[in-house]
């Protein structure tokens, strides 16, 4: 508001200025019109005068009063003039000499009348006396004089005033300077407030930008802490909690997976079903605590038999666990289903009240084919789950293979019947 205030005095001085600029040469135009008017009209005044003069002397030197005959209207004319002039100076200081002047003039006519008097009564001796009789031509040479003097005080107060054009105009040079000076100042203050506000603006986008990138670092950083407590959730979700395995969730999601897999590709695809001998009796005997160590140790033993890429162990639930084995054939998930066998006899548990072994034993049921558009992924667990009870049934402590093809349809239903019989 400051600078506007500024702006606003600025621009009215300059106005100011250029108003009083106008004015000034305006006068001075005038002024100098009016003075070379005033000095035509005194010469012409001093002119006419000779005139009437010449006019007057030549109708007494020649005796005819005939003459005389253009002295009225050149008297005339002289009035006329002196009027004009008398109307120009009025304002002037001009004007007390002027009217010296007008009275001069009047003097003079006054004595020519006596002139026209002589003349009128042909007295031409006595007119020529007048005429040539001192005060005649002393009241001449003084109204000459005092002419002369009138166009000189004339160029004095013009001089004067012209004087005066000049103060004026600088003054409204200073005027100007001043606005100039005044509109300079503003526009400092202003550039240096536009400045100041820029710098402002670039703190506080600086500013506003550290808030952010501190944000986006904290957003970073809770963004990880978020996905590393969600995988950690997912491993918990997916781990068996006794055994460190993958839980039924996990085997459940990965065992659709590969069946889409093999299905996709035509590949093979096998699992293996076990269960724990006599475990009932297991945890009767050595009680629950032991009873889960017995899953622990089972459990270690399934992680380092089942290491290929791609298999997976799983606890299926109780002290029942599965193995996914993608890409084998009923012979070789046998294979691993054998090593398992031993891997767990191996550990050497001793399993007091098994009617079976000594140790703690496993039965273990395989099954593997090619899955088909016709077959489906619950019917090759189930023939898995056949063959493990089969292997109960058989006494336990032994690997049982699902009969090959049990993935069509129709074998599994003979499979079915034939389980049913037995
Ligand atoms: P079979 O040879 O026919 O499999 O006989 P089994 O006694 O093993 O079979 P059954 O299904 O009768 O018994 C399974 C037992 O496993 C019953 C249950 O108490 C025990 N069990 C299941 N889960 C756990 C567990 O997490 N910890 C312990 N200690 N025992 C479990
Ligand atoms: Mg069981
Ligand atoms: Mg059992």
């Amino acid at each position: 508001m400051r600078f506007l205030g500024s702006l606003h005095i600025a621009v009215a001085i300059l106005l100011l200025s250029i108003g009083v600029g106008l004015y000034a040469d305006l006068k001075s135009e005038q002024m100098h019109g009016q003075s070379l008017r005033i000095q035509t009209g005194l010469e012409r005044m001093v002119r006419l005068n000779q005139s009437l003069t010449s006019v007057m002397a030549t109708a007494v030197i020649e005796k005819n009063s005939l003459r005389a005959a253009s002295y009225n209207s050149l008297h005339t004319k002289l009035e006329a003039t002196m009027q004009e002039v008398q109307a120009l100076t009025q304002h002037m200081t001009l004007a007390g000499e002027i009217l010296a002047l007008r009275d001069e003039q009047r003097a003079l006519r006054a004595q020519e009348s006596q002139v026209f008097v002589h003349i009128r009564d042909e007295q031409w001796d006595a007119a020529y006396k007048v005429l040539l009789g001192g005060d005649y031509v002393m009241a001449l040479k003084i109204y000459e004089i005092n002419s002369e003097s009138a166009v000189g005080a004339l160029t004095i107060e013009l001089s004067n005033t012209a004087r005066r054009q000049d103060l004026l105009r600088q003054a409204t040079l200073m005027l100007r300077l001043a606005a100039a000076a005044l509109l300079l100042w503003t526009g400092w203050r202003y550039s240096r407030r536009l400045q100041a506000e820029l710098a402002e603006q670039v703190r506080l986008r600086g500013e506003v930008t550290a808030a952010n990138e501190a944000l986006e670092e904290k957003v970073r950083l809770r963004t990880a802490e978020l996905q590393a407590a969600n995988s950690q959730l997912e491993t918990l979700s997916t781990t068996d909690g006794l055994t460190g395995l993958a839980n039924r969730r996990r085997f459940d999601k990965y065992w659709a997976e590969e069946w889409q897999r093999a299905l996709r590709q035509a590949t093979p695809l096998a699992v293996i079903m076990m269960d724990v001998d006599h475990f009932k009796t297991y945890n009767d005997h050595y009680g629950h605590q032991q009873g889960d160590e017995c899953l622990r140790r089972v459990g270690e033993v399934l992680r380092a038999t089942v290491r290929r890429a791609g298999e997976l162990a799983a606890r299926y639930g109780g002290e029942e666990f599965v193995v996914v084995m993608p890409g084998a054939s009923l012979a070789q998930a046998q294979e691993t289903a054998e090593s398992i066998l031993a891997a767990i006899r191996a550990e050497q548990m001793p399993h007091a009240s098994s009617p079976v072994a000594s140790v703690v034993t496993i039965s273990l049921g395989v099954a593997a084919g090619t899955p088909g558009p016709a077959g489906d992924r619950a019917r090759m667990l189930n023939e898995a789950d056949v063959a493990l009870y089969d292997a109960k049934h058989q006494g336990r402590n032994r690997v049982v293979p699902s009969l090959p093809g049990l993935t069509q349809p129709n074998v599994t239903n003979a499979i079915s019947n034939t389980v049913t019989l037995l």
